[in-house]
């Protein structure tokens, strides 16, 4: 679990104060990963606290994260600084969180980032990392992963050292999200308490995480009285919590999918739930009914006919990279799954997207 947290409207003007015991040297930096939408952005970058050595690097959110990309960032900061870094700090969304993870632990663990790709296959504590929020949905800030697209495959790092030394939770980050992503991101939260709530790993850790963060995401797309600040804090909590809640389970059917989209097609996780989702209702009936009355209400459409030019070979990828995920499926369907979930089966589903 995350160790530190910090929560509230401007709690990011304490990272300065945070960060200071934590300098190892004045050689030894604090790199900031950045998402460069922020670039030029003042509200962002002149609080963000530079001394000694420090670096900030903007990163694109275009593209999910690769292992490659992991590598060479890992590489640059070796390469200019003498010391190993005090420490990474991600400001951004899923993405930016991902690689502020992923880069910490391959700063202290020998190799390449793909040969952690598992579960606990990392051996040394990372170097102190910081994850900062700006758009609230995946849960990449409170869970045990950072999912990284290989050479391979399209899995995390699931370990023990993954999740952040400290989270500043600052709802007031979020407030020029652009809508469609807010809902796509936001999605994959409430995708998230679905597949937990209706997986057979489910517990009470996890229930009571779950339904909290179902309750909020309630509140939030489908009833709609809050006001922008309330919607913000309540989806940032709601992130929290939906990421607790499979922290302890385990997401399911949309997301094995999914992977397999982004895998082959390049689909981004918040988008390529949707489209999945949107197909689901034979798995998930009423998660389904309420994902397409929540999308009606803020006027959302979907894109279509991602597979319709797709070659067998092309189909193929993609359900190697969904069959791949056993424990998704197992969560999902239980321990008989293979008899239900036929390659068969999954063709038929992504012809529909
Ligand atoms: P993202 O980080 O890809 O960002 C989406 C878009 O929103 C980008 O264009 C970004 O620049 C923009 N954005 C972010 N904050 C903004 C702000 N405050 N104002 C304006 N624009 C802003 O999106 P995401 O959905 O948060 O993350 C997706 C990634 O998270 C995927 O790579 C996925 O694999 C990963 N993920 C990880 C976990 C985990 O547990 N580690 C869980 C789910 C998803
Ligand atoms: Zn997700």
């Amino acid at each position: 679990m995350v160790s530190r947290v910090v929560f509230g409207r401007g709690s990011f003007n304490q990272l300065g104060e945070i960060l200071e015991s934590k300098r190892l040297s004045p050689t030894a930096p604090f790199i900031f990963l950045v998402d460069d939408v922020f670039k030029g952005d003042i509200f962002i970058t002149t609080r963000i606290p530079l001394a000694y050595d420090d670096e900030l690097i903007f990163i694109s959110a275009a593209e999910e994260p690769k292992t490659s990309q992991v590598d060479e960032l890992v590489e640059k900061i070796i390469l200019t600084h003498n010391d190993r870094p005090s420490g990474i700090i991600g400001i951004g969304g899923g993405t930016i969180l991902d690689l502020a993870k992923a880069v910490s632990i391959m700063l202290t663990n020998e190799g390449e980032s793909k040969d952690y790709q598992g579960w606990d296959l990392v051996k040394t504590p990372a170097v102190y990392h910081v994850g900062i929020p700006t758009i609230s949905g995946t849960g990449a800030e409170v869970s045990r992963t950072t999912v990284l697209t290989g050479p391979e495959k399209k899995l995390g790092i699931n370990s023990d050292y993954t999740p952040f030394d400290q989270v500043i939770l600052d709802p007031e980050l979020t407030k020029n999200v652009p809508k469609q992503q807010w809902f796509y991101t936001g999605m994959d939260c409430y995708i998230h308490c679905i597949e937990s709530l209706n997986g057979t790993f489910l517990n009470a850790f996890s229930q009571s995480y779950g339904e909290k963060a179902f309750e909020l995401c309630k509140e939030i797309f489908v009833e709609g009285n809050l006001s922008e600040e309330e919607s913000q804090d309540k989806l940032m909590m709601a992130s929290w919590h939906g990421g607790m809640s499979i922290a302890y389970s385990q997401v399911g059917v949309a997301h094995a999918m999914s992977y397999g989209l982004s895998y082959l097609l390049g689909t981004k996780h918040g988008i390529g739930n949707c489209i999945v989702f949107n197909h689901l209702e034979e798995f998930y009936p009423e998660g389904v009914e309420l994902f397409n009355k929540m999308k009606n209400l803020h006027g959302i459409e979907l894109p279509e006919g991602l597979c319709a030019d797709l070659t067998d070979e092309q189909f193929d990828i993609m359900i190697d990279v969904a069959l791949g995920l056993e424990p998704l499926w197992m969560n999902a369907i239980g321990k008989n799954w293979k008899q239900v979930i036929t390659r068969e089966k999954l063709k038929s589903l992504y012809q529909k997207m």
